[in-house]
């Protein structure tokens, strides 16, 4: 398994989205720290990739890559994630 930063998640979250949320702010449901997605701790592994926060190490977000085409994200560690409008 490889650690990085959140930036590595760019591009996949940009083509799964439309848009890159690793520029947006985050908050940890766990201690409640607040930055952008792309300084989270990431893992990528074969199977996906999980997202942990920088300060707690809590799962923030989850992607996995199914063998049928569809992937599945989970966010059990996210209070909230920031949107951005036009
Ligand atoms: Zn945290």
């Amino acid at each position: 398994m490889t650690r990085l930063d959140g930036n590595a998640l760019a591009g996949r979250l940009a083509d799964l989205m439309g848009w890159d949320a690793t520029a947006s702010e985050v908050r940890c449901t766990h201690c409640g720290m607040r930055g952008l997605l792309a300084t989270a701790v990431v893992y990528i592994s074969a199977m996906g990739a999980v997202v942990r926060c920088r300060s707690c190490d809590a799962v923030l977000l989850t992607l996995v890559d199914a063998s049928d085409g569809r992937s599945w994200m989970g966010m059990p560690g996210l209070t909230a994630l920031e949107l951005r409008r036009g």
